[in-house]
């Protein structure tokens, strides 16, 4: 499987999350490619990596994708694998999709599970229903898969690490980061919080988003989401989206207040472990997947949640 970094070598959730999977399918063997690799390797090997190729070479996190890709073939071809899993980070589908091509492997992304080394499992018609696909063609098959479809557990030990140097020529080099802008990341990050309050149109305006905001300060570990339309409207950022073109959670509780639970939506929050909902129509599709629901109206139920939560805090 393909260990996504970010530039200051920390490992994407993605990677600990497949790795669960590839351990239970086989041998599982993990390429880290970026300065702090090496590091990175004796957490991949807690994580169930047998073996990890590591290169700290600051050529990966320079240039986007092509060295990667190139690397990822030259090591193919040495080690013949039969799958290689990649997760759904922007760096690692864009250097899933060069290496594929390259190589002529066959690809699917949007996997929800992995059931053999040429199976693998999606979901289409938004999560409605699901498939099982069997992957034909050259190997490696190459897989993307969506974010939280495995539970990722250190089972301890350490994994065996190959240093690997590639010498990247000039043109898998075109494309060079010129400057990096982090993202304002004030509290939980949705994808990891344990609670996530989401709001839809029902909030009636843009600006009572700041209710849910007040919902989530009361709450420790939680962060707030949003639908489409609202994001769509302007109301909040893309990177709130929850959803089948936005993010994927799976927190303990998902908060649904005035959103009407429409597939592309659920897809991205339907596993969450309970789900509370908040509409004025009782016959809102999201009461259907909901373990508690609330017929009301949210300008009166978020209030008196808000004016709960605070008066237990103290
Ligand atoms: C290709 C594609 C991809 C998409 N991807 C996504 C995605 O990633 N994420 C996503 O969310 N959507 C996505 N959508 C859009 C999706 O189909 C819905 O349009 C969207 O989720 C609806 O958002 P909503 O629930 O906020 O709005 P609505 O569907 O308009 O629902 C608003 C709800 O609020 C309730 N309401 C109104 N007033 C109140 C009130 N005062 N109190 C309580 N309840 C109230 C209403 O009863 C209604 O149920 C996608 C669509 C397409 C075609």
């Amino acid at each position: 499987m393909y260990a996504e970094l970010d530039h200051n070598g920390n490992i994407a959730s993605s990677a600990l999350e497949n790795l669960a999977k590839a351990r239970e399918l086989g041998d599982a063997e993990a390429v880290a490619l970026g300065p702090g690799a090496t590091e990175a390797a004796k957490t991949l090997g807690e994580h169930g990596a047998k073996k990890v190729y590591a290169s700290d070479d600051a050529v990966f996190a320079d240039y986007v994708a092509q060295p990667a890709a190139y690397a990822l073939l030259q090591l193919v071809q040495a080690n013949q694998p039969d799958m290689i899993i990649f997760g759904m980070g922007y760096d690692s589908r864009d250097i899933a999709a060069r290496f594929a091509a390259a190589n002529g492997s066959t690809v699917m992304a949007n996997v929800t599970d992995v059931l053999g080394a040429d199976k693998a499992q999606t979901q289409i018609f938004g999560g409605t229903k699901i498939v099982d696909v069997a992957l034909a063609g050259a190997n490696p098959k190459v897989v993307i898969t969506r974010p939280k479809s495995f539970e990722p557990s250190a089972v301890g030990g350490s994994a065996e690490v190959e240093q690997i140097s590639v010498e990247i020529p000039d043109n898998e080099k075109k494309a060079k980061v010129a400057a990096r802008h982090e993202e304002e990341a004030a509290g939980v990050k949705l994808e990891d919080a344990k609670v996530v309050i989401s709001g839809g149109r029902g909030l009636l305006e843009a600006k009572n988003f700041e209710l849910l905001e007040q919902v989530s300060k009361a709450i420790s570990g939680s962060a707030v989401g949003a639908t489409r339309a609202v994001v769509d409207a302007g109301w909040v950022p893309y990177a709130m989206q929850v959803g089948q073109t936005g993010k994927t959670v799976k927190p303990d509780v998902y908060i649904a207040a005035g959103i009407s639970g429409a597939s592309q939506h659920q897809v991205g929050m339907k596993e969450s472990k309970r789900i509370i909902a908040i509409n004025k129509d009782p016959e809102a599709p999201i009461f259907q997947i909901s373990d508690l629901g609330i017929v009301g109206d949210t300008m009166k139920v978020l209030p008196a949640l808000i004016e709960e939560l605070n008066k237990r805090k103290g």
